[in-house]
């Protein structure tokens, strides 16, 4: 009989416990430690940012699911993993003990890096559904008294998606509230060029969301090093290829909402062979770590390499398709150790996204996820605010039901030809 601890229930979490549930057999045993017995869904946060969502719409206990599914959770939170002792010590002094833990902490988020910068100084976020809910209200002052904003990402991110969306969101939302023309709007990002998403681009992201902002008369700044955040300017250093300042900018902000960079979660960084300088942890092909065999990482917390040298530093994107591979193939790779194989099982690492843009949006699908690809497609239209919105829901309902991976979504990833796992071959093995 073995035991399996899920360190973090986000967007990876839950759907690994609940993968393992259906991988393992009724005698092994699955434990989930999280802060807090909610799940919230992430990618909702810029609509809760605006009034479009409430936190109860985007919220799930997780204590019904994880007790249908025999799941035990932990709702207290790590304070620390003693990775050479096989436990994680909670916040509240107790250990929970493990044969194989699989991380998901998902990111700290970085503020503090950039002088004036996150929710408890200048500039607003809308990685967590506190931070989205404060950036609400601050936008419903920006309606009282309208003024020039701000929004982008900031030198070191990897989450660009949700800065484009977030910009687009609240561009409509000021067009509804009819105050649109006097808030002059500016994207400020670590990207080389627009649309490069920390993927090198997908399909024609460059061209489809250089034409988005410009007919939304949102100029933008790339290369951008954010110096400081003040409460009424973001002062930015435009960057040449060879590492010089281009031009310096103060960006007036009556408004700045930008995300930061991102590193492991505390109770996880400084293990010796476990994590890398920023706290990310290291894994193989498998998703296991070398130094620690019996532990796996999957979501925002693994440690992936930047597609290539930028003049500002850009991160990789983890986005939800390529988290629910890692996922699957987590689950079989602990299956196999649990039934004494060796685990073979590779997730296919691939990006499928929908950025919404309010009422319209782009998709992409990246296959693989760095380039040179097999599929690099973009999209745009008006279903893709459809799509999101439909998004939402399914995962919302996968969570509520502790359903892993219907038959229906299996069926529709099949149809659509993505895949979750690499098919493994001889060379590769
Ligand atoms: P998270 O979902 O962040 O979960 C981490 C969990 O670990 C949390 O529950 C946290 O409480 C817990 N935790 C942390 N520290 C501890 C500790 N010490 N002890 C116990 N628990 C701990 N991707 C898409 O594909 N589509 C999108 O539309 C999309 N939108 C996004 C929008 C935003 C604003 C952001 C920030 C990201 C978005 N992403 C999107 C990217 C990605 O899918 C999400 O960030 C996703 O939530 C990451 O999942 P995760 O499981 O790695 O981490």
């Amino acid at each position: 009989m073995a035991h399996v601890v899920i360190l973090g229930a986000g967007l990876g979490g839950t759907i690994m416990a609940y993968e393992l549930r259906e991988a393992l057999s009724r005698s092994d045993r699955i434990s989930i430690i999280n802060k807090g017995a909610k799940y919230s869904f992430v990618p909702s946060n810029p609509w809760v940012a605006v009034g479009w969502r409430d936190r109860d719409s985007i919220e799930v206990d997780l204590e019904p699911a994880c007790r249908k599914r025999d799941i035990t959770l932990y709702p207290q939170g790590a304070r620390r993993l003693h990775a050479a002792e096989n436990r994680v010590e909670l916040s509240d002094g107790a250990f929970v003990d493990y044969d194989y833990l699989v991380i998901a902490t998902g990111p700290e988020l970085a503020f503090d890096e950039i002088p004036g910068f996150g929710p408890a100084a200048n500039s607003h976020s809308v990685c967590h559904i506190d931070h989205a809910l404060d950036a609400k209200a601050a936008f419903e002052k920006l309606l009282r008294k309208p003024g020039p904003v701000v929004i982008g990402a900031v030198q070191g991110a990897s989450c660009f998606g949700p800065a484009y969306e977030f910009a687009f969101i609240l561009e409509k939302a000021l067009r509804d509230a009819k105050v649109r023309d006097r808030v002059p709007m500016t994207f400020v990002t670590s990207e080389p060029y627009i649309g490069h998403l920390g993927l090198d681009g997908v399909g024609d992201t460059k061209g489809l969301l250089e034409s988005a902002l410009r007919s939304k008369h949102i100029k933008w700044i790339t290369n951008a090093r954010v110096k400081e955040v003040g409460s009424d300017k973001v002062t930015v250093e435009e960057m040449n290829d060879d590492g010089s300042v281009k031009v310096a900018h103060d960006v007036a902000s009556a408004y700045t909402m930008m995300l930061p960079a991102f590193r492991g979660v505390e109770a996880v960084r400084d293990i010796e062979g476990l994590t890398n300088p920023r706290g990310f942890i290291l894994v193989d092909k498998h998703q296991q770590n070398g130094r620690y065999p019996n532990i796996f990482a999957i979501g925002v917390c693994v440690a992936i390499a930047p597609t290539g040298k930028t003049p500002v530093p850009v991160g990789v994107p983890k986005t939800g398709f390529m988290i629910e591979s890692m996922v699957t193939a987590t689950a079989k790779n602990i299956s196999a150790l649990v039934r004494g194989e060796e685990p073979k099982a590779q997730g296919t690492w691939n990006a499928v996204c929908l950025a919404d843009f309010g009422d319209g949006g782009i998709a992409f699908v990246a296959q693989p996820q760095i380039p040179p690809r097999n599929v690099n497609w973009s999209s745009q239209g008006k279903w893709v605010h459809a799509a999101k919105v439909g998004f939402e829901k399914y995962f919302l309902h996968k969570i509520r039901s502790g359903q892993a991976e219907p038959f229906y979504e299996k069926l529709t990833l099949q149809v659509l030809g993505i895949d979750k796992l690499k098919a493994v071959t001889f060379d590769e093995d």
